[in-house]
C-alpha cells in the first residue's frame, strides 16, 4: 500500500503542512502587494532553465528595493528538501518573496525588516493533448495594468480580471492592448504571431511586458533553427493578416492560437512555425532533464 504523504509547504524558514501553511496578516504582501514571485518548473529533480528564472528574481527584487531572502544555493535546497518531503521529482515551484511583516504604513519599514520567502510546489498542470495538437481559442481585453510590467510583482489583479474574462468567455486566453492598439502578453503568457512571410513578431522585453523565461529560450530556439524573428509590437490589423499564433508560458509551453475573438488564424489548424517550436522545446526540457540521454 503507498501512502500517500501529506502535503508539506516552505514558510519563513520551516516545513510545514500545507493545510496549515500561513503568514502574518501583517505581511506587505498581504496589505499591499508588496512583493514579487517565480514560477519554475522542476522534471526530474533538475529546475528547467534556473539560472534565467533566479536572474529574474534578482532583478524584480532589486527593482523594488526588497533584500535576497536568502542565497540562490540556499533557495535550491529548500526546493529540493520540499521535493523530497512531498516525495515528488517534478513539478510546478510557485516562490513568493515579499517585503516582510511591517506595522500597516505605506513607505518602507524604516527598521528594516527580513524579507519573507514561502515556496510551494504542485503537480505540473499539463496543457491537455487537444489544447497542444488543435490549440486554442482567446479573446482579447484592455492592458488596464501599470507600467512596470517587466518586475514579476505579486500585483496582479489586472491579470486576474483578464484571465476572468476569458474563461467567462469560454477561452484559454485574454491577449492584451494597449489604449494605441498594440498588443503586449497575455494574462500570464507571452503572445506572438507570424506574418505571410513566415517572420514572428513579438513584444520586445521592455517595460511594457514581462519577459518570459521561456520567451527568451523558444527566441534563442527560433533563432538557432534559423526562424526569423521580429520584436515589435503588433496590432489587430496584423492579427488579421497572421498565419499563425501562438502563446508561451513556463507551465504552457507553447500553445497554438486558432481563434482571437471572431478572427479564424490562419487556416484553423496548429501552424507549422508553433509545430515545430514546440517540439524543438521538448526536446530542450528534456535534454535538460535527462541529460545522460
Ligand atoms: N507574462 C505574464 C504576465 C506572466 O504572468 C507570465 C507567466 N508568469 C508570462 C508572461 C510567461 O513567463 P514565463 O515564460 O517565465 O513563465
Amino acid at each position: 500500500m503507498t501512502v500517500t504523504p501529506t502535503r508539506i509547504s516552505y514558510v519563513n524558514g520551516r516545513y510545514v503542512r500545507h493545510n496549515e501553511a500561513a503568514v502574518h496578516i501583517e505581511d506587505r504582501g498581504y496589505q499591499f502587494a508588496d512583493g514579487v514571485y517565480e514560477a519554475i518548473l522542476m522534471e526530474n529533480h533538475v529546475l528547467i532553465d534556473g539560472k534565467q528564472h533566479w536572474t529574474r528574481l534578482k532583478r524584480s527584487l532589486k527593482e523594488l528595493s526588497i533584500a535576497m531572502p536568502c542565497s540562490v544555493n540556499t533557495i535550491e535546497s529548500i526546493i529540493q528538501e520540499l521535493f523530497r518531503r512531498n516525495r515528488m521529482k517534478s513539478g510546478t515551484i510557485y516562490l513568493q518573496v515579499t517585503r516582510g511583516v511591517a506595522k500597516r504604513d505605506h513607505p518602507f519599514p524604516k527598521k528594516p525588516v527580513p524579507p519573507a520567502l514561502v515556496i510551494t510546489i504542485t503537480p505540473r498542470k499539463t496543457p491537455s493533448e487537444k489544447e497542444r495538437t488543435l490549440g486554442v481559442h482567446a479573446i482579447t481585453h484592455p492592458d488596464i495594468r501599470w507600467l512596470r510590467r517587466d518586475i514579476k510583482t505579486i500585483s496582479l489583479l489586472p491579470n486576474v480580471l483578464a484571465k476572468q474574462a476569458a474563461v467567462e468567455a469560454g477561452v484559454r486566453e485574454a491577449w492584451l492592448y494597449t489604449d494605441e492598439g498594440f498588443f503586449t502578453e497575455g494574462s500570464s503568457t507571452n503572445i506572438y504571431i507570424v506574418d505571410a512571410k513566415g517572420v514572428i513578431h513579438t513584444h520586445p522585453a521592455n517595460e511594457m511586458i514581462l519577459g518570459g523565461v521561456t520567451r527568451d529560450t523558444m527566441l534563442k530556439l527560433a533563432k538557432k533553427a534559423r526562424i526569423p524573428v521580429i520584436e515589435k509590437p503588433f496590432t489587430l490589423a496584423d492579427i488579421k493578416k497572421a498565419k499563425e499564433a501562438f502563446l508561451t508560458s513556463t507551465t504552457a509551453f507553447l500553445l497554438p492560437v486558432v481563434k482571437i475573438d471572431k478572427i479564424t488564424i490562419g487556416t484553423g489548424k496548429p501552424g507549422k512555425i508553433a509545430s515545430q517550436l514546440q517540439e524543438l522545446y521538448a526536446k530542450h526540457v528534456q535534454a535538460l532533464s535527462n541529460p545522460k540521454k
